[in-house]
């Protein structure tokens, strides 16, 4: 997989990247992961990237033309599936929309700023809009990393243990259930039995109603 980031803030986005599982994943060579600096397409002397906007109002908004120029650049190198724009006003992301994106070869993802990007960007460039819930950030690197970190760890080999990924919330509308190791008892706060059983089968049905109760609890509405 090949994702390109195009962001006014690299810089904003560059630990999430350099840690744990997505870094390996990165070093395995399982995915590629490339910031483009926006402001180096900017306009004039200044590299200017935003202006205000037309009918008045507050804030700024992110012009058309260096994220035309760079996208227009990013896709004359390969053949993108997808070219997201990170929005609070896009489709709402979830595990079932990870599980699609990750079978994606390359992705675009566009980071706004300020009051957001020009309409017409989003009309003649952007084939999906994603939104990591229903709250508002000052940019989209963090929607960004949070989106890579979700379909970079279900890539094949990505995870040590395949089955891993399949047992986490949401894979199958239900979400975990609880996880113990050693000690075994804490200052008299134990591990249930079953886990140390050593029979499986009872142990992957305890599990199974372990997350069927939660599931019912916490969020009846995946049932
Ligand atoms: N004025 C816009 C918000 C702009 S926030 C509105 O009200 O819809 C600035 C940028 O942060 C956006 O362009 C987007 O890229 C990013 N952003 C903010 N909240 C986000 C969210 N919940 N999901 C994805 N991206 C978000």
């Amino acid at each position: 997989m090949h994702i390109d980031i195009i962001t006014l803030h690299p810089g904003l986005l560059e630990s999430p990247f350099q840690h744990s599982i997505v870094k390996r994943a990165i070093e395995k060579k399982l995915v590629e992961v490339n910031f483009i600096n926006l402001r180096d397409y900017g306009l004039g002397k200044y590299k200017q990237v935003d202006d205000s906007p037309f009918g008045g109002g507050a804030g700024m908004v992110m012009t058309i033309e260096p994220i035309a120029k760079c996208i227009e650049e990013l896709k004359a190198q390969r053949t993108y599936d997808e070219i997201i724009y990170m929005t609070p006003d896009g489709e709402v992301f979830n595990q079932a929309a990870a599980n699609t994106l990750s079978m994606a070869k390359n992705i675009i993802l566009l980071c706004g700023h300020y009051k957001g990007v020009d309409e017409r960007v989003r009309e003649l460039f952007i084939t999906k809009e994603i939104s990591i819930g229903d709250y508002v950030l000052s940019g989209g690197e963090l929607p960004a990393a949070i989106f890579c970190d979700a379909i970079i760890r279900l890539l094949p080999g990505v995870l040590s243990d395949e089955t891993s990924a399949l047992s986490d919330s949401f894979q199958d509308n239900l979400l975990a259930p609880p996880v113990y190791t050693r000690p075994a008892d804490y200052k008299g706060s134990k591990v249930p039995d079953i886990l140390l059983s050593g029979h499986q089968k009872q142990i992957d049905d305890w599990r199974h109603e372990q997350s069927l109760e939660r599931t019912k609890k916490r969020r009846p509405d995946l049932l």
